[in-house]
């Protein structure tokens, strides 16, 4: 089994090589962000909880995120492998999930980290906020929150997966297809 967290800062290129990775290697995508919007949509009590935070560009809190994961990993059956996609997006998130998947028999193989310097994420969520109906993608001083908490909250969880000998960073400006060779080449070696 394959087990990838996908890491890297908001607007980093995370959603959009996941969809390639799945394809690729058939593995289940857990997009906690996704996974909220989902939520959102349906008008879910979670769905309203969540949106208070992301709306702001705060992380939701970690026992929340915590309980929908362990539903998410509980109700997939046969799966190849999960690339989580957006989490764990705090030390404490990634605790329980090594606790959550030694449960399930599992582990994580490798966490992979997109490298994007600051300006050209704060572009590239701004040129996506013309499409994507989120509100955390159009407002200046949100996606600067967002990437205060990410620098704050979420960079300790490379350091997490760094004791463990299982972190490995690429590139992440340059082509869709040639980033995506570069992740390829990381899951062959796991
Ligand atoms: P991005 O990485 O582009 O900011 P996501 O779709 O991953 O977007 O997340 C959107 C929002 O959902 C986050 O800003 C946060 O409020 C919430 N969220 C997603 N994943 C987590 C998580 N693991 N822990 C806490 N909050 C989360």
């Amino acid at each position: 089994m394959l087990n990838i967290v996908l890491f890297g800062p908001p607007g980093a290129g995370k959603g959009t090589q996941s969809e390639k990775l799945i394809e690729k290697y058939g593995l289940t995508h857990l997009s906690t962000g996704d996974l909220f919007r989902k939520h959102l949509g349906e008008g879910t009590d979670l769905g309203k909880l969540a949106k208070k935070y992301m709306d702001e560009g705060h992380l939701v809190p970690d026992q929340v995120v915590i309980s929908m994961v362990e539903d998410k990993i509980s109700n997939t059956e046969g799966s190849k492998g999960f690339i989580f996609d957006g989490f764990p997006r705090t030390t404490a998130q990634a605790e329980a999930l090594d606790v959550m998947l030694a449960n399930n028999g599992m582990k994580i193989s490798g966490m992979i980290a997109l490298d994007v310097p600051e300006e050209i994420l704060k572009e590239r969520i701004k040129e996506r906020g013309k499409t994507s109906n989120r509100a955390d993608d159009q407002d200046e001083e949100k996606i600067n929150t967002r990437i205060k908490v990410y620098l704050d909250e979420t960079l300790p969880v490379a350091k997490y997966y760094e004791n463990q000998g299982k972190y490995k960073s690429i590139n992440g400006v340059g082509g869709i297809d040639e980033i995506f060779m570069e992740i390829s080449e990381v899951l062959d070696s796991y």
